[in-house]
């Protein structure tokens, strides 16, 4: 069904393009090119203006002949991490690499070429389906920026499925954490740190004093918290005035996510009173929770693809955040599905043919899933 000789060229041909969080302008191109000549209507959002990048969203619509069946999306991004420029792959015994002095990117174009693909296939074979959209998003490795910009109104579809995950074809991925990012600035009392240390309060024993006493790492089975970054002080012989701490907590559940941040945030208070100094908390969202369960429609869809390809549907939560997350908080129940690529965000990123392969098949069985709803 799928040409494995033409998913590859195509993979190997896109990931020769450049692309990077704000500057997907060619990639862009080159797939409204693409679907076009495939015959799909393609739009370009304006998210891209938005963030300073060159290029915004594309989405595209095929629409189907099964008219009751319902709206589904495929989603992928089409910027990368880097080092992505240059990127020069390499086949070796069935599997794809970069030289090793690059990522290779099948995060994302893995995802991207799978839907095109299945495009293909889905017209070749004559298969009936419902109206199916293509979404292809910017800056989702720069805080899912695309996603977060994205003019949903050009969305219909009633589930979405972000090629985008780790884990063999046949992993999916119904659940992802809510994420909160935690600003804390500690402000001391500067002095001479020989002549008169009496007179300061540090901001950096101080911050010490609340991070000692707090719970954090793992907190649970589905939350974690972080304190990422750290800076403060200005010389060793001044007590330092202000250090300001950067922290997460993640959880896929938001009344845990939200007993976490006050833990903290009550520690960071409690120390500086102790110490007669104050503290500046700011906590913004960074993205909420994806939590669907296996009732849902847009689970079970494909859960009776992966088993119509005789594969063993593999329920996984993630502990990341992806575009996903955001299309679940704009109201669009998502799924992000395994496609088979490894050690992503590394110089060692690969894929093999086989799961490649497999990811565009599993487009197509889920298009012909919903066409049966
Ligand atoms: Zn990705």
């Amino acid at each position: 069904m799928v040409n494995q000789d033409r998913i590859v060229q195509e993979f190997l041909e896109l990931v020769q393009i450049d692309s990077a969080p704000g500057q997907e302008r060619q990639l862009a191109d080159a797939l409204k090119a693409k679907l076009e000549a495939l015959g799909l209507e393609v739009v370009e959002d304006s998210a891209g203006e938005a963030i300073d990048g060159n290029a915004g969203n594309v989405i595209a619509r095929l629409p189907g002949k099964v008219k009751n069946a319902p709206t589904i999306a495929f989603a992928a991004h089409m910027d990368r991490v880097s080092p992505g420029f240059g990127i020069k792959p390499q086949v070796k015994d069935g599997i794809i690499y970069s030289d090793g002095t690059t990522i290779l990117a099948a995060d994302d174009v893995a995802g991207i070429v799978q839907m095109l693909e299945a495009v293909r296939v889905l017209a070749e074979q004559e298969i009936e389906h419902g109206d199916i959209e293509l979404l292809f998003t910017i800056s989702e490795e720069a805080g899912l920026q695309g996603a977060k910009n994205l003019d949903r109104s050009l969305l219909r579809a009633q589930a979405a499925y972000f090629l985008d995950g780790g884990g063999d074809v046949g992993t999916i991925i119904p659940a992802a954490p809510a994420q909160k990012k935690i600003t804390v600035k500690v402000n001391g009392v500067p002095a001479h740190a020989g002549i008169e240390p009496e007179k300061g309060v540090s901001a950096i024993v101080v911050a010490a004093d609340a991070i000692t006493r707090m719970n954090l790492g793992r907190i649970d089975e589905e939350t974690t918290c972080n304190i990422g970054t750290i800076r403060g002080g200005v010389a060793t012989n001044i007590i330092p005035e202000e250090v300001v701490l950067l922290c997460e907590v993640r959880s896929r559940n938001e009344q845990k996510l939200q007993a976490q941040v006050d833990h903290m945030v009550n520690e960071f208070e409690n120390a500086a009173t102790r110490f007669g100094v104050s503290v500046d908390i700011d906590i913004e969202e960074s993205y909420p929770a994806m939590n669907l369960s296996e009732d849902d429609q847009a689970v079970q869809l494909v859960v009776e693809a992966v088993k119509a390809m005789g594969l063993t549907p593999n329920l996984v939560p993630t502990g990341g955040g992806s575009d996903a997350n955001i299309l679940v908080g704009k109201g669009l129940p998502s799924v992000i599905l395994g496609i088979g690529m490894e050690k992503v965000h590394s110089t060692e990123e690969s894929i093999s043919i086989e799961q490649l392969v497999a990811g565009a098949e599993l487009v197509v069985a889920i298009a012909q899933a919903a066409a049966k709803v």
